[in-house]
């Protein structure tokens, strides 16, 4: 996709920390964490949100929580860690190319759900 930060962050167009990456996935640290752990967690592939979540890409986000737990491991989050998606404008999401949080490494507070 043209013009996607994240899709030039996989290119490595744009700089990036990255903490994981594999044939359909690419993690890195977010710019402006929320936690001392904080890693977006991107499939290659270009969806633009949840909402493109579908038949023909099962396996790329199938892979990306497939990365979770390798991940959570090597950040040392064996005490807990939050995974949250925000979909549309009204969820908060800002980069239109499908991503997932992985937060932790401390305490998290009052849950939303
Ligand atoms: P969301 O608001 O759910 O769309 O999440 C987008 C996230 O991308 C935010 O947490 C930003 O801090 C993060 N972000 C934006 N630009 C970059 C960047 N160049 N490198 C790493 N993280 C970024
Ligand atoms: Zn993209």
């Amino acid at each position: 996709m043209d013009n996607c930060l994240f899709c030039k962050i996989i290119a490595g167009e744009i700089p990036s920390t990255k903490v994981y990456e594999d044939e359909k996935v690419f993690a890195f640290r977010d710019i402006n964490p929320q936690a001392p752990v904080h890693i977006l967690i991107v499939p290659k592939k270009h969806l633009d949100s949840a909402n493109e979540i579908g038949e023909d890409n099962l396996e790329d986000v199938a892979a990306c929580f497939a990365a979770v737990p390798k991940i959570a491991a090597a950040e040392g989050l064996s005490e807990g860690y939050r995974v949250i998606n925000n979909c549309g404008a009204a969820a908060g999401q800002t980069v239109m190319h499908l991503h997932f949080h992985l937060i932790g490494g401390k305490e998290l507070g009052e849950k939303i759900v």
